[in-house]
């Protein structure tokens, strides 16, 4: 089994990353943790480089973590005491050198998350397109050092498909850049899923399908082109053993899809396992 996207870098698991890292390995449960600003990141790679196999990085700024975008509308405020969190901390510019010799080590398998985050927008139609701007060419940037390093990407698209798939084609038929990636977290239409399949994505699902209706794109959805992952600590499936999510959680989400797909258990297991090998080129 294959977590492609945990997030065992935040400091929900300061106390408890390592038993909880151990307890995956154990049940044979494998893990890209992925970075969403220059701390994070470069966490999930400090943690990975503590294991000889099973835990890999993924290196990257998230859009919500770009600075000027949020001076009008912050995050909610968490409930926790512990509101700034290292992985919350916001950059203004992708620093381009730093995140390079970051992600040239051995064990960072992806650029990620990145991509575009419309949900938390400013009002003003100047500067909307201001933030949707900013973060396009913060994506663009980051689009680049996956090609200079050869690296798949790990996408994050919340209310942005079409200009997430606009920039995508261009990218693909004009500069005839070949970026392989995942669209993480996939909660688009099945017309959106086709677009993104027909550029040779892969859709990474997690918890979000026992909340929102994914049955049909989960069904249609080739299984080559499918994986699996938790968003953990979020996204806790319903009867998990803990409130907060971890990589174990992977079963919950195999099982619902070996249901839907009229498939075992295992099948699903071992195939999404070897797409996760395929696509972050992983060696074992
Ligand atoms: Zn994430």
């Amino acid at each position: 089994m294959f977590d492609t996207h945990a997030h065992l870098n935040f400091k929900a698991f300061d106390k408890d990353r390592d038993q909880i890292i151990k307890k995956c390995l154990q049940e044979n449960i494998w893990m890209i943790n992925v970075g969403t600003n220059f701390f994070s990141s470069k966490l999930a790679v400090e943690i990975a480089n503590n294991y000889s196999k099973g835990v890999y990085a993924s290196v990257g700024l998230h859009p919500i973590n770009i600075s000027n975008l949020k001076s009008q509308n912050s995050k909610p405020q968490l409930k926790t005491q512990n509101f700034k969190k290292d992985e919350d901390v916001l950059e203004e510019n992708f620093d381009y050198k730093k995140y390079k010799k970051l992600a040239e080590n051995k064990k960072v398998v992806a650029i990620g998350e990145i991509g575009l985050d419309y949900y938390r927008r400013p009002k003003t139609k100047k500067k909307l397109e201001e933030f949707k701007s900013k973060q396009k060419e913060i994506f663009l940037q980051q689009l680049k050092l996956a090609e200079e390093l050869d690296l798949p990407i790990i996408f994050h698209c919340r209310m942005a498909h079409q200009d997430l798939i606009e920039l995508l084609k261009q990218k693909n038929i004009n500069e005839k850049q070949k970026i392989k990636g995942v669209v993480h977290c996939f909660t688009g239409s099945w017309e959106q899923a086709e677009e993104y399949l027909k550029m040779g994505f892969y859709l990474g699902f997690n918890g979000i399908i026992f909340k929102l209706d994914l049955d049909e794109v989960i069904k249609k959805t080739p299984l080559e082109r499918l994986l699996i992952e938790t968003d953990c600590p979020y996204l806790t499936p319903p009867g998990f053993e803990n409130e907060r999510n971890d990589p174990r959680g992977v079963k919950f989400i195999i099982k619902k899809i070996a249901k839907l797909k009229g498939l075992s258990f295992e099948e699903i297991a071992q195939e999404t396992h070897k797409n996760a090998l395929c696509l972050f080129k992983i060696n074992y």
